[in-house]
């Protein structure tokens, strides 16, 4: 395809998202607040009644309860979907969950999960603690809305992670925000996997108490977070 032909697209596609009426249906829960796309109604209603049973959950494990409502927008930015027509994207800082679905993605399973870990970040930006290192935020949002480690998930992670011999806390800061997809992948999957050990290990109490004490691994878990990582790869065989 010639460069001015894609150019061509990109200006249509953008004329078309400038041109759409992304919120125009408003519908209040009782801890949320939908914003939808008029034809997308029926669309989300399953992404809604999840995500209003699974508040319970997040907020057993995490502790939190608030008055206030939680804002949920979905929203089709076309044009950020050229180069990644299926991609779904969610942001869950600022007390909002906003989920970006070019296209009308149909992978409900994958909007779910999204949806699930976007409401785990917007938990914990609301809790009174302080700001943790991002495997940790990550790793804690997928564990809490993925479930339960399994047996098939860990072997699945320790088949990617393998041979990457830089696998440490600081490597997967780096990888989390990379673009290259599967260092990605793979570092939201390890990050998950160790979060998920800390909290087998520890119980849940104990990592809530690990938050409020600004994640001072030693003085709650009695080693460093490096060394329970280490502990964590050889219990993995990474
Ligand atoms: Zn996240």
């Amino acid at each position: 395809m010639k460069w001015k032909r894609i150019i061509f697209i990109a200006l249509c596609i953008g004329a078309i998202n400038a041109y759409s009426q992304p919120f125009s249906t408003v519908i209040e829960s009782k801890g949320f607040r939908y914003r939808f796309q008029d034809d997308e109604f029926e669309y989300y209603r399953e992404v809604r009644a999840l995500l209003e049973k699974s508040w319970k959950r997040v907020y057993k494990r995490l502790g939190y309860n608030s008055a206030e409502k939680i804002e949920v927008e979905f929203f089709m930015d076309l044009a950020s979907a050229i180069g990644a027509p299926m991609k779904i994207k969610g942001f869950g800082g600022n007390g909002k969950i906003q989920l970006n679905i070019p296209g009308g993605d149909d992978d409900f399973a994958y909007m779910v999960r999204v949806s699930l870990h976007e409401l785990v970040h917007v938990v914990y930006n609301k809790l009174p603690i302080l700001p943790a290192e991002k495997w940790f935020k990550e790793g804690l949002a997928e564990y809490i809305s993925d479930g339960p480690r399994s047996e098939l998930q860990i072997a699945k992670y320790i088949d990617m992670a393998r041979g990457k011999d830089t696998l440490d806390l600081r490597y997967l800061n780096i990888s989390l925000g990379s673009s290259v997809h599967e260092d990605k992948e793979i570092a939201y999957a390890v990050s998950k996997q160790f979060v998920g050990y800390l909290v087998e290990k520890f119980g849940m109490a104990k990592i809530r108490k690990l938050m409020q004490a600004d994640m001072n691994f030693p003085g709650v878990c009695g080693k460093s977070a490096a060394a329970l990582f280490d502990e964590f790869k050889e219990q993995a065989s990474l």
